[in-house]
């Protein structure tokens, strides 16, 4: 049993970017939960936090990343 400080933590979707990914910033400008971050003076977004996304449940959203990726990564 883990604690359960850690529960939060485990990710329901897994998150990947491909190589096709231009590091352009659109999903961590578009995401309201945080999951991706590209750091100020970084050239390429952070690997994303899976466990905020809210999932499926994004794909009828307006913001939805994988909608407003330009590389479809
Ligand atoms: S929107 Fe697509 S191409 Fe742009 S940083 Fe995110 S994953 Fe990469
Ligand atoms: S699918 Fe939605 S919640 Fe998940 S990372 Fe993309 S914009 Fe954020």
């Amino acid at each position: 049993m883990m604690p359960s400080r850690f529960k939060h933590q485990v990710p329901k979707y897994k998150i990947t970017r491909s190589e096709a990914c231009i590091n352009c910033g659109t999903c961590a400008r578009t995401c309201p939960y945080g999951v991706h971050e590209r750091i100020e003076g970084h050239n390429r977004v952070s690997p994303p936090i899976d466990y905020k996304c809210i999932g499926f449940e994004c794909q009828s959203k307006e913001f939805c990343c994988i909608a407003k990726c330009p590389r479809q990564a």
